[in-house]
């Protein structure tokens, strides 16, 4: 959306495809845990920006294919696909096995004992919004020292707050070894310990989807690819890289 606002302004013919209904990537599921509100105005407010821009074409709806993309004949294409959820393989594929982003999302529930695999900043704002929701009882497991380490103190403290009000269980130090039908088997001191679970809801952090990229190798220069389908960082380093890229489109 950065990107197409800022070419848009530079007087470039631009057509921006989104494969979903709804312009907003991640920053859709971002909105969704306690206190994260304000930033659908964000989003409301590039949409708008993009509104006013008669040269800015938006199409949803549309899964960009590499076909599609070289068949344009684009002049610039900026690739701003965005990053899947890690979902180690040792989780296996069991149906109660779940992406934090689908809870958020509202497209999966989770109930009864929920195990947040992954206590990062985005396995603490999901266990935030299930313990707001009520959904049952909720564990957060981290293998570092710190839960969501990366997060800005001054933030951190009113979540873990939150949580503690609402009884969720947090374990640090605590490694994921293995996964049967009915627990969760990790490693705490030295020491094995068995988690029964109904649900796991997975935050394990995020990769660049390169599929497109890997097929457009063919463009050289004219692609640019950006935000975290270059690396998963956040919605800032994106906005940033989407600027440039347009402005300098
Ligand atoms: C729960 C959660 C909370 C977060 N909280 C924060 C936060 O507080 N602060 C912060 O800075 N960042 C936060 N982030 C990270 C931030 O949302 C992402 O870093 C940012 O959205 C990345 O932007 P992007 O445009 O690169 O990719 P995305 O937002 O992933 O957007 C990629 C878009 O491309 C579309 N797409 C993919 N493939 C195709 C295709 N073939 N054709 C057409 N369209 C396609 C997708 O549908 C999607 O709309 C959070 C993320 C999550 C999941």
């Amino acid at each position: 959306m950065h990107s197409a606002i800022a070419a848009g302004r530079r007087g470039h013919k631009v057509t921006l495809w989104e494969k979903k209904s709804k312009l907003g990537g991640e920053l859709l599921a971002a909105v969704c845990p306690p206190g994260k509100g304000e930033f659908a105005s964000y989003i409301i407010a590039l949409q708008k920006q993009l509104s006013l821009l008669p040269n800015v074409d938006v199409v949803l709806n549309k899964t960009a294919s590499p076909e599609d993309i070289l068949s344009f004949g684009a002049d610039k294409v900026i690739l701003a696909t965005g990053g899947k959820p890690n979902l180690p393989r040792f989780l296996g594929e069991r149906d109660n096995i779940i992406p934090a982003r689908e809870i958020l999302l509202g497209r999966r529930q989770a109930e009864g004992r929920i195990l947040v695999a992954g206590g990062g900043e985005v396995g603490i704002e999901t266990a935030m919004y299930l313990a707001d929701g009520e959904r049952g009882e909720i564990t957060v497991i981290e293998m570092a020292h710190k839960m969501a380490e990366k997060t800005d103190k001054t933030r951190y403290i009113p979540m873990r707050r939150f949580l503690l009000d609402h009884e969720v269980r947090l374990m640090n130090d605590t490694k994921i070894v293995e996964v049967t039908d009915n627990d969760l088997i990790v490693e705490k001191d030295g020491a094995a310990m068995k988690l029964p679970y109904d649900y796991i809801v997975v935050s394990m952090g995020y990769h660049p989807d390169t599929s497109l990229k890997d097929s457009l190798r063919s463009l050289g220069d004219k692609l640019v690819v950006i935000g975290d389908a270059r690396q998963c960082q956040n919605a800032m380093e994106a906005a940033s890289e989407g600027f440039d890229a347009g402005y300098n489109a």
